[in-house]
């Protein structure tokens, strides 16, 4: 039976553009629903901005634009960071619009209704400049308890004491600077810590598979909480000015608290879609399940107010089957921040021309069902890319194609039988299992490893030994059938991270949009493959360099600057002296696989490599390249060896070769590499 899912991620606040945490909620929400999408299961995938609050009215205000046409602008500027990233929602709307304005006023008057909606006075500072309520963040003052100056309104950044806004000692407020008015309001509550409230969530929790392990205990903690840690009910109403939704019924003008009305806008959202497309939301609603994506910040109104809102309000609202919690992206262990410039821009990134499927790649690689910050490495993200995707997978490919393409005519071999291949299929249900369970590192570890496979196959079958000559050629097409054949079923593992490629590979074999079923469905030998087309580049450091915005040279002065110009012309201009053709054909450039590298103790400069050169076997290379590689960068990386250098004597070991870099005035060295599909042993000319 096809499963039927309503999936969604959580809103972003409308104030301003994605930041690289949203977009790698979207790309493992992403994934999971092509995941999903291609076991036959039917998928409704929405998303929509959260415009509501206090904060995007001031902000609007600041830009002196209304709210409405502020959150517009920061909605028009959506779509090129999803499309840029593959991220296809199926709708993507707002929660000012008049489907949430509806959804929410109902599920007020529902909750109303049930009695678990009243009103009390609460006494609140009150802007007499800005004539506007104000929320503890929009307060200042000294600390009560460690008298610490120019203190938010709802914790001391000095001592961590957590108070009200109304403890403070000289209070001011944070909008205008006059001192505000302590003012009572009449405000609606929802009750939250009604038994029955306490009661149904617990039990909703208890559902095995409902929420991860640590998210279930982090609510069930909040539930049970006493004292001053016990689960109060929960403001539900703002005065104004508000940029939000009224409550309904009454004559006085108070709004709905953006978030009651934020969660609603997943169902807004769908309701949208359903709209467009003529289908009954109620329905929709009835025989999907419900499935959040969120991060770990949003777990209390997701796991304690929301599946209590629905469940309270009734049909045809349902409580969400799955709340599926991520934790944050770091980069290099430190917390995403723009004042420190860690941080990574996602528009930067597009901008840069670099591949949005190395990071899908990349974030994939890096999250499991946990809830676990992750961390953006940049050496890590250069191997994985460049040693994983194109050194292990797409590097497939390129051996294989070539020879089929050349040797018979494009034509796999029929009836190959291969217990590699085997290997190969059997995984699928366990990799299908990683995907499901949302462990993509798990599963993209496995591919990988079936990848390392096919490639020791690949080199211990020698097709370009095979090729050498006639007798062989049977063999030949059967190991480049078995290979071609891999990187099929290999793609198809592939295919929720790497959307665009798949398509790609798809297209070059010949092949429609692969389900997951379609792994046990080889290529046939009735149809001819395409011409091979290189499929993913490698990502180069400097990229990375400049998504950091790393200037590695201090800025020359202007005196120092016209110098080095003038000695750089004089250096450009000054080419060595010519040689004959003869000459250069007395160097034996080869290329070589570097199988390993590492640290030489005592040498600043040096890496020692281990090559792998083809039919010259293996040499030992010392390089100095340390201050631009990391060992771990290079392993499985192909370079440019000059294989007749005398070999030379070193402090370190005897050095067998040179391997050939890059360099210019500015520091950096930069290996030269030959393009992907080049084989270790092959001559350079
Ligand atoms: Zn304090």
């Amino acid at each position: 039976m096809p499963r039927r899912l309503f999936v969604t991620t959580a809103l972003p606040y409308a104030n301003g553009p994605f930041h690289i945490g949203h977009i790698m909620e979207y790309i493992q929400a992403d994934i999971w629903v092509r995941f999903q999408r291609m076991q036959g299961h039917e998928v409704l995938f929405v998303g929509a901005d959260d415009a509501h609050g206090a904060p995007i009215m001031l902000a609007a205000e600041k830009a002196g634009k209304s709210p409405e046409e502020f959150v517009a602008a920061v909605a028009g500027g959506r779509g090129k960071y999803l499309d840029g990233f593959h991220v296809e929602y199926d709708n993507w709307h707002s929660t000012h619009s008049p489907e949430n304005t509806e959804l929410s006023q109902d599920i007020f008057r529902k909750l109303k209704l049930r009695g678990l909606v009243y009103t009390r006075p609460v006494e609140q500072f009150f802007d007499p400049v800005k004539g506007m309520y104000l929320a503890d963040r929009y307060v200042k003052g000294e600390c009560p308890n460690c008298g610490a100056q120019d203190q938010y309104g709802d914790a001391c950044e000095s001592c961590s004491t957590v108070y009200s806004a109304t403890a403070l000692k000289n209070p001011r407020s944070a909008l205008s600077g006059a001192r505000p008015e302590l003012r009572s309001s009449e405000h609606y509550f929802f009750r939250l810590s009604d038994p029955k409230c306490k009661d149904f969530i617990r039990q909703w929790l208890e559902l095995p598979g409902r929420v991860q392990p640590q998210v279930f205990n982090k609510a069930v903690e909040w539930l049970d909480g006493e004292g001053d840690k016990a689960l109060g009910d929960w403001d539900i109403s703002r005065d104004p000015p508000y940029f939000g939704i009224r409550v309904p019924d009454i004559a006085e003008e108070k709004y709905l608290y953006v978030w009651l009305d934020a969660p609603i806008g997943y169902l807004a959202s769908l309701q949208n879609y359903c709209g467009k497309k003529g289908l009954d939301w109620r329905k929709v609603l009835e025989t999907h399940e419900q499935i959040h994506f969120i991060g770990k910040d949003i777990i209390y109104f997701h796991t304690l107010f929301w599946p209590a809102m629905l469940h309270f309000a009734g049909a045809p609202y349902k409580v969400p089957d799955h709340v599926y919690v991520h934790g944050f992206i770091q980069v290099s262990g430190e917390k995403m921040s723009k004042s420190r410039g860690t941080g990574i821009d996602p528009l930067r990134y597009l901008e840069l021309g670099m591949n949005p499927e190395w990071l899908r790649y990349y974030i994939a690689a890096k999250l499991n069902a946990a809830v676990e910050d992750i961390d953006f490495n940049p050496e890590d993200f250069v191997a994985r890319v460049n040693s994983d995707l194109v050194g292990k997978y797409i590097n497939i490919a390129s051996r294989a194609a070539g020879f089929l393409s050349k040797r018979f005519g494009g034509r796999p071999a029929a009836r190959v039988v291969s217990p590699l291949l085997e290997r190969v299929r059997v995984a699928a249900p366990e990799i299908a299992r990683g995907y499901e369970e949302r462990e993509f590192g798990k599963a993209l570890r496995r591919t990988m490893e079936l990848a390392d496979e096919v490639n020791a196959f690949v080199d211990a079958e020698k097709p370009w030994d095979l090729a050498k000559s006639p007798d062989n050629a049977g063999r030949l097409h059967e190991v480049c059938t078995v290979s071609l054949e891999a990187f099929r079923m290999l793609t198809l593992y592939l295919k929720p991270v790497l959307p665009r490629l798949a398509a790609r590979a798809e297209q070059f074999l010949g092949l429609g949009a692969q389900a997951w079923e379609d792994v046990a469905r080889p290529l046939s030998p009735e149809r001819a493959i395409g011409a091979y087309q290189h499929l993913m580049t490698r990502v180069e450091e400097k990229q990375l360099d400049a998504l950091f915005n790393i200037e590695s040279v201090p800025q020359p002065t202007a005196p120092q600057r016209h110098a080095e110009k003038q000695q750089h012309a004089a250096k450009k201009h000054a080419v060595s002296d010519p040689i004959s053709i003869d000459d250069f054909n007395r160097l034996d450039l080869r290329v070589a696989k570097i199988v390993r590298a590492e640290q030489v103790e005592g040498a600043d400069k040096l890496l020692k490599l281990t090559l792998e050169v083809g039919e010259l076997g293996g040499r030992t290379v010392f390089a100095g390249i340390k201050s631009a590689y990391a060992p771990g960068q290079l392993e499985g990386r192909l370079a440019v060896l000059i294989a007749n250098l005398a070999p030379r004597k070193m402090k370190f070991g005897v050095s067998e070769g040179m391997v050939l870099a890059a360099s210019g005035e500015e520091p950096g060295i930069y290996l030269i590499a030959p393009d992907s599909g080049a084989r270790p042993g092959m001559r350079v000319k």
